[in-house]
């Protein structure tokens, strides 16, 4: 993928959404009105009998509850619960749970804590919108005995290896299994022993009765039902039966009476079936028009970020980062701990819109969306990264020894009402090692010995040399004040400088442990043909330092937001900040994409 099918961030912006254009339609045809909402989960009957469906649609977020979510889920779950937003309408919140493999808590937890902290919720019209596929089994076992009556499927007793061999290719059509025209009788009773456990896994499962010559091979007869002797966490030992994720999830979908099933674009040749299954219960009186109808919009690939599942388990398991919550992952909860917003990641969403086709979106659009949320609500501060003493030699001469000059800045450069931060000017502070040269390049104007630059919020200096430990390296830089300079005074800017220092003071400043994160991969495309990801891993993702910062900070509650001025943003760590008096700061983002240049 070259970087020009990349979406920048003005590209982006351009993007439109396609599914808002296809529900516009849908409500200006009045396709949903009048249709009844028992307000749970329920066949055509059902619904039919309760009051009119205050929701003008409804969608839904089907997450499997088996891992943390990312920033792919945050498109989806942004796209689902906006759209009801938007349109007066709801989002289901929907545990896809009908695998029988363990559920975990923690995953169910982080999921739900994840989706209202990106600022959504499925309560509405005074009700709570939170299902679980898992207690639709009952209802799967009767749309499949509904099936079977109408001679729709049937019980198949190939071995894996024959039902491979006769589904047939892409070019060639698939061969009718030996079992296929089974009497409805003869698969009823056998797809009841199933259930009751009296055949093996792998000994049979029920398919659907399409077509084996059809060009969709997703229509060839797929399997709808397989035998599984495992314990469910919701429905314990009751099933050794459990439904495939294609016949599953339509009727999840009618059941909650969904109207815009929006998925990703990898379950576009499923959607036939979909319908297909729907348009057969539906005849068979399960359910009734207008059915849901699944859209399929192009899934979030980001540059430098992995968004498989796997992938990011084994980053986590192999400690490749710290736990799930690594401000370097992709999770949301990694994302958080990093200082990204609720409102940037909507940003981020709203600015690469949805569409049909698979795309790369830049990793700096991302950043983007977060700096334009930052910028505007972060309060301003200061800190050293790489700390170098500087001594003002003659502070005690101009005003007095122990002398402690005040200072004032902004809290906000535009926001007034933010109010202002007090900070010491005091006779030795840290400033950056970079701002100070021996022997300066043209073009420097920073400190170097006979030059001026001015303490931000403070007054002109003029340097006058440096002192260095044996090995020769620098150890202090001196320098003067040149009175009456000082910010915010009369005359202040009589003396004209270039270059303007930042600092804290080092007496007053607190210690901070400032964990610089970059990039956790140094290829856009860590995973493309194949390659072993890990190949690409960042070895320089996370630096860890000891330095200074402004005193204010150390009262900083974790979780909040900072622009270190000139610097980025960091953010106090949610987690360790605090913990025994440590200050701690994440670096959410620099002021600039630098990457790479
Ligand atoms: P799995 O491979 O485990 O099924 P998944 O990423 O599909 O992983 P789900 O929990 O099934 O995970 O996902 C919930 C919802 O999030 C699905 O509707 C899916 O389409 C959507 N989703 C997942 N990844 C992305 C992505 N990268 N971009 C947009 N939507 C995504
Ligand atoms: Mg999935």
């Amino acid at each position: 993928m070259s970087a020009n099918n990349e979406k920048t961030a003005a590209g982006a912006a351009q993007t439109t959404n396609f599914l808002k254009n296809i529900i516009e339609a849908d409500l200006a045809a009045d396709k949903f009105v009048g249709r009844g909402w028992a307000g749970i989960a329920g066949e055509a009957s059902l619904h039919a009998a309760s009051q009119p469906d205050p929701a003008k649609i409804r969608t839904r977020f089907p997450p499997e509850p088996n891992g943390y979510l990312h920033v792919g889920h945050a498109k989806s779950i942004c796209l689902n619960f906006g759209l009801a937003r938007d349109f007066g309408g709801v989002c289901h919140m929907r545990f896809d749970d009908t695998n029988p493999e363990k559920e975990d808590q923690e995953y169910v937890d982080s999921i739900l804590d994840a989706i209202q902290w990106l600022g959504f919720s499925w309560d509405a019209n005074g009700t709570s919108h939170l299902f679980h596929a898992s207690n639709y089994f009952d209802f799967m076992y009767h749309a499949a005995e509904l099936l079977i009556e109408r001679n729709l499927a049937y019980v198949d007793q190939q071995t894996a290896d024959e039902m491979r061999a006769n589904r047939g290719t892409l070019t060639e059509a698939g061969k009718n299994s030996p079992w296929r025209d089974r009497s409805a009788e003869e698969n009823l009773r056998l797809f009841r022993e199933m259930r009751d456990g009296k055949h093996t896994e792998g000994s049979m499962v029920l398919r659907a009765k399409v077509d084996m010559a059809s060009p969709n091979i997703n229509l060839r007869d797929p399997a709808i039902y397989r035998i599984k002797f495992d314990e469910h966490h919701n429905t314990g030992n009751k099933w050794c039966i459990y439904p495939m994720y294609t016949f599953a999830h339509p009727i999840e979908d009618a059941l909650e009476r969904i109207t815009h099933s929006i998925c990703t674009l990898e379950f576009e040749d499923q959607r036939p079936f979909y319908d297909w299954l729907l348009a057969q219960l539906r005849d068979a009186g399960m359910f009734a028009d207008p059915l849901p109808r699944q859209i399929e919009f192009a899934r979030l690939n980001l540059t430098y970020v992995i968004t498989s599942k796997r992938k990011l388990m084994q980053l986590v398991t192999e400690k490749h980062v710290d736990g799930w919550d690594d401000p370097r992952m992709p999770t949301i909860v990694g994302m958080r701990r990093r200082g990204y917003t609720p409102e940037a990641i909507q940003l981020f969403c709203e600015r690469i819109g949805v569409s049909k086709g698979d795309t790369w979106i830049d990793y700096s659009v991302l950043e983007g969306a977060l700096r334009d949320d930052l910028d505007n609500k972060a309060a301003r501060a200061m800190a050293v990264l790489d700390p170098l003493k500087l001594k003002l030699t003659n502070w005690d001469a101009l005003f007095g020894a122990g002398h402690i000059e005040p200072c004032s800045a902004p809290v906000h450069p535009h926001h007034e009402e933010m109010g202002r931060r007090q900070f010491n000017l005091t006779p030795e502070l840290w400033i950056e090692r970079e701002d100070f040269m021996e022997v300066p390049p043209k073009g420097y104007h920073r400190l170097y010995p006979g030059n001026m630059s001015r303490l931000k919020y403070g007054y002109v200096i003029k340097c006058t040399g440096c002192e260095k430990d044996a090995s020769g390296k620098i150890e202090t830089v001196l320098a003067e004040i040149v009175p009456d300079t000082k910010s915010g005074t009369p005359g202040a800017d009589s003396v004209k400088v270039k270059g303007v220092i930042t600092w804290v003071s080092a007496s007053e400043g607190v210690a901070a442990e400032i964990r610089l994160y970059d990039r956790l991969f140094t290829e856009a495309h860590p995973d493309a043909g194949g390659r072993n990801f890990l190949d690409a891993l960042n070895p320089n993702s996370k630096r860890v330092i000891q330095t200074w910062v402004e005193p204010s900070l150390g009262s900083a509650a974790p979780g909040t937001s900072f622009q270190f001025e000139r610097h980025g943003y960091f953010v106090a760590d949610r987690k360790d900040h605090g913990k025994d008096g440590k200050i701690i700061f994440n670096r959410t983002t620099t002021l600039k994409d630098s990457w790479g240049k």
